[in-house]
């Protein structure tokens, strides 16, 4: 190891992470910063579209599972953390919910001009923008079809390509690097300063100004690693956890008697905006797995009934997880697979003390979440009204989860709310997943009710600040990448502030 004293240790190469690193090396700051990253790095060279190889990018090759077994979390181990892996969809955090961070959590920073100042920044930074409709592929033009036929208002989605080959399975690793994430814009940016990246490197446990983790393996097909493999201390005047909302608060939660700090609220407030995808079949071949896979959504459901709807399409292995059925009748819908219609279902989830994160004997994480009943009220209700949307595309039969019957006929549509009901949903047997944890280390104003303050350090420490989507609150309510840059922003202002103190 070259050195093993910094002015700043960041624990996580993710959005939060290389968010964080690129706003402290800004030009002038001097600041000697380490990121510690416990996956290993690769980059585009390294990705190929295929699932087998791709899905070892993510924690438990892309499904983290409750303790219940109800929901299966997706997040990415490797540098650049999820943006490796995310679609690069686009949202600002809606007003209402800015609103009530501002009011119930005392962010009083968020105000329309910082905010607005702030991701104007990010997004040109980021190429945010629309795509022309024109480029849209089936399964886009079909959700607009079937919309636009029951009068639902569909509006664009914004992503952040630069030159994207619409390959179609962003979430196995852009090959051309198209996706303007953490992987292809801070990293190389903050390597180029002078930052130092150590991969592999597992964090296992913080204390004021230090770091304790361990050094492993670099697998095969991966930029081998810098530094001996092992146990290694590291030291810092501060120190940012960005390990992500599966992984921050497991490292306060195993540092809890080193940092001298037991606050009950570390790994509370677990949200995971529960996703189900469906699918329905289409009369023809449709190449839906080429293209850019997402370009509308819709939020007309969002106030009323909790939920918003997006575009989306996946590889084979996860559309055959996201279907229903066993055996010869689940074989013959995945022969149907080039003839699916797709659509994404987000139901919004409220933070709750007893949904957390926690940590097994060995101190790994654990995810203890229970889908609420006000949750599976808004799974309904999305599932209908997604269904609906596939037969007036011109689907001949839809897979729903929740449903007394496999598949869903055209004709059941007059009865849907009796085919598509909550005694038909048994999430033990239904494929639903999280794409968007937060929480868990959450910002504000006490202790009673919050992990970090409001300038991101964590109550009751000197040192340990934290920096990714631990940080919510609450539910942001739409696809979070944004809010994790925007709170990154603002965390990297604050220790910038005390470093110079
Ligand atoms: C498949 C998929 C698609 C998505 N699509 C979108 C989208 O289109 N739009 C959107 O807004 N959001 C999307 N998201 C969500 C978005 O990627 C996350 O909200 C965002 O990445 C969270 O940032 P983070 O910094 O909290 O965590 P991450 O970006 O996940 O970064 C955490 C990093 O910490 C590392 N780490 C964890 N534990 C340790 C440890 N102990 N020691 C060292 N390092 C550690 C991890 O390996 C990881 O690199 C998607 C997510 C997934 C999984």
């Amino acid at each position: 190891m070259r050195d093993t004293s910094y002015d700043i240790i960041i624990v996580g190469s993710g959005v939060g992470g290389g968010t964080v690193a690129d706003y402290l090396s800004r030009a002038g700051s001097g600041l000697r910063i380490a990121i510690i990253e416990s996956g290993p790095f690769r980059k585009k060279e390294h990705f190929n579209q295929r699932e087998i190889d791709m899905t070892a990018l993510y924690y438990n090759r892309g499904a983290v599972l409750s303790e219940n077994m109800e929901i299966g979390v997706a997040a990415a181990n490797t540098v650049g953390g999820s943006s490796a892996v995310y679609t690069g969809v686009s949202f600002r955090p809606p007003e209402s919910v800015l609103n009530r961070w501002r009011r119930e959590f005392g962010m009083e920073f968020l105000t329309a001009e910082y905010v607005n100042r702030s991701l104007d920044e990010i997004e040109e930074d980021l190429n945010v923008h629309e795509l022309p409709e024109r480029e849209d592929n089936e399964n886009n033009r079909l959700f607009r079809k079937g919309a636009d036929a029951l009068g639902i208002p569909v509006k664009r989605l914004k992503i952040n390509t630069k030159g994207c080959l619409k390959q179609g399975f962003c979430n196995l690793g852009c090959t051309s690097g198209a996706k303007q994430g953490t992987l292809e814009v801070q990293i190389p940016r903050v390597l180029k300063r002078g930052v130092t990246l150590i991969y592999n490197a597992v964090v296992r446990t913080v204390e004021e100004n230090a770091v304790n983790l361990v050094v492993r393996k670099a697998p095969e097909n991966t930029i081998p690693n810098e530094i001996e493999e092992g146990g290694h201390r590291l030291y810092a005047r501060y120190i940012i956890l960005a390990a992500g909302t599966l992984n921050t608060p497991a490292i306060l939660l195993r540092s809890a008697k080193k940092l001298h700090v037991s606050n009950p609220n570390t790994g509370r407030y677990l949200t995971l905006h529960p996703a189900f995808n469906i699918n329905g079949i289409y009369t023809k071949t449709i190449t839906n797995y080429r293209g850019f896979p997402k370009t509308w959504y819709i939020d007309a459901f969002s106030d009323s009934d909790g939920f918003y709807l997006e575009t989306s399409f996946y590889f084979p292995g996860v559309t055959a997880k996201n279907n229903p059925g066993y055996g010869s009748m689940h074989r013959d819908i995945m022969r149907c697979y080039s003839k699916m219609m797709s659509i994404l279902i987000l139901i919004h989830d409220e933070a709750e003390y007893g949904n957390r994160i926690a940590t097994d004997r060995r101190g790994n994480t654990v995810i203890d979440y229970t889908v609420s009943d006000s949750v599976r009220k808004s799974m309904i209700r999305a599932l209908q009204e997604s269904t609906k949307i596939l037969f007036a595309a011109g689907c001949e039969k839809a897979l729903i989860p929740g449903s007394d019957k496999t598949p869903v006929l055209p004709e059941d549509v007059p009865d849907i709310h009796l085919h598509i009901a909550e005694q038909y949903l048994n999430l033990t047997r239904t494929p639903l997943s999280s794409a968007h944890p937060q929480g868990g280390a959450r910002m504000g104003t006490t202790p009673k009710h919050a992990v970090t303050d409001i300038s991101g350090k964590v109550f009751g420490t000197q040192s340990i600040y934290v920096s990714d989507a631990s940080l919510f609150p609450g539910s942001v309510k739409v696809n979070p990448y944004e809010t994790v840059m925007l709170l990154a922003k603002w965390v990297a202002e604050n220790v910038l502030e005390a470093c110079l103190h």
